[in-house]
């Protein structure tokens, strides 16, 4: 949808819109939002919202904190949960500073920025993400816990349960927000659930999935329970992934497929996975940015641990779907619903771009089970594995210029100081496992 500020006027007007939200996603991939009520719109399409950023976190610049909200008019949206009189609608904004020009560690700019650099070689890029979440109870004080009413009747088929009704309301309501749903279904965790949504230009995209996090959380929240986007949040279980399908577009024609090869896809295919791959341990750092990602990426869980690539096989890190022409794709398999969807596509694109104009083969595709390898067998075929813990995902990620200069060197910085801390306050804490572990026998 394209649209002006006079059918933004207009749309309000008529479906009698009482209040807006000015959204925007922080470093770490936090929504944050001014709301407005319809006598301040006019200003607000005018540019003139300001906020304070100094108390966003990864925003507090030193010359001075006051920001400007940029709507994109194109992203106005109407919240159908929201009550029918005096509705509350969105409008995803860039984020501006005062002399006017763009604050160039927003997320969205970033994303903006690689999407440039790729129009410019003749791509557009386009993204097709499939989040997985939790659906937990909640406690008598409304706290979220790791409970779920499913425990016990996983196995059985068929039973309606609470999970099962939010789910189908989740997917009515993403509907009514323009989401063409492709599936949903149960994962393998008990509780564990995943909702797709139609691949999309990548700006979209990642949009798409800020709202798609926000409408899973209050749809499940109106049934009583909590949806998490936690990647890890039982051991012992599946955790919840994000994997994003990914493909080049030149002149609306996928340029990842070629009819002639023999797993159908092009040499920008290729190059665009050895770019990947290059640069995947530092791509790690954003795509799986929290302790908890790391403790997702082990054997035995669907999640992918080494670094390969297959057609064949759906452990690596890296598949191609057996979809070919059209449907041509790469899908990553790492990433998790807790990066910052707009940075976690400007690294994956940027890598990818770097394949392509360095012409960066990949190495031989592993079209065995990886997890059945000896330790030998893997280092021989020079398979190495993704970093093991965000501390060495940072480390990874201070060691790639390439990747650091994508995100700017503002933001690298913000991002590795706030991860260090995070690390840090982590690797001392006592846990529930030590004690159990420890205390009675040292
Ligand atoms: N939950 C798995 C993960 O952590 C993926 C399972 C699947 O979709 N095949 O990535
Ligand atoms: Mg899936
Ligand atoms: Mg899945
Ligand atoms: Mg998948």
């Amino acid at each position: 949808n394209h649209y002006t500020k006079r059918d933004i006027l207009k749309m309000v007007e008529e479906e009698d819109v009482g209040f807006i939200r000015l959204q925007f996603t922080d470093i770490f991939g936090m929504m944050k939002n001014v709301a407005i009520t319809t006598s301040q719109l006019k200003k607000a399409l005018d540019n003139q919202i300001m906020f304070d950023g100094s108390s966003i976190e990864g925003f507090a610049r030193i010359e001075d904190s006051d920001m400007y909200l940029y709507p994109d008019l194109d992203t106005f949206a109407i919240f159908p949960w929201r009550p029918q009189q005096g509705k509350v609608a969105r409008l995803i904004c860039d984020v501006y500073k005062p002399d006017g020009t763009v604050f160039e560690s927003d997320p969205r700019y970033i994303l903006k920025k690689v999407l440039s650099e790729a129009k410019a070689m003749g791509y557009d890029f386009n993204v097709g993400p499939e989040c997985e979440f939790f659906l937990f109870h909640t406690d008598e004080d409304g706290r979220p816990t790791t409970l779920s009413h499913e425990s016990a009747t996983y196995f059985d088929l068929g039973p309606l349960d609470l999970g099962e009704n939010a789910r189908r309301d989740m997917v009515l309501t993403l509907e009514d927000m323009g989401f063409v749903i492709e599936a949903s279904h149960h994962e393998v965790a008990p509780a564990q659930h995943e909702i797709d949504f139609q691949y999309g230009e990548a700006l979209k995209t990642a949009d798409n999935i800020m709202t798609f996090k926000l409408v899973v959380k209050t749809i499940a929240k109106r049934h009583g329970l909590h949806a998490t986007f936690m990647p890890k949040p039982k051991y012992g279980v599946s955790g919840s992934g994000m994997h994003i399908n990914m493909s080049l577009a030149r002149d609306g024609i996928n340029a990842f497929s070629d009819g002639e090869d023999e797993r159908g896809l092009s040499r920008e295919a290729y190059y665009f996975i050895g770019g990947i791959m290059r640069h995947m341990k530092a791509i790690s750092f954003i795509t799986n940015p929290i302790v908890n990602s790391y403790k997702r990426l082990v054997p035995g869980y669907e999640a992918p641990v080494y670094i390969a690539w297959s057609a064949k096989n759906r452990t690596p890190l890296l598949r191609i779907p057996a979809a070919r022409g059209l449907g041509a794709r790469v899908e990553l398999r790492s990433p998790d619903p807790s990066a910052n969807p707009y940075l976690a596509l400007a690294v994956c694109l940027a890598a990818g771009l770097d394949g392509i104009r360095n012409e960066i083969a990949p190495p031989k595709s592993i079209d065995c089970n990886i997890f059945e390898m000896t330790d030998e067998q893997r280092k021989s075929a020079q398979i190495e594995a993704l970093p093991a813990s965000l501390r060495e995902a940072a480390a990874e990620f201070a060691k790639d210029e390439y990747i650091q200069a994508v995100l700017g060197e503002d933001l690298s910085r913000k991002y590795i100081q706030a991860k260090e801390k995070e690390y840090a306050q982590y690797r001392t804490q006592v846990t529930d496992w030590e004690i159990g572990r420890y205390l009675h026998r040292m």
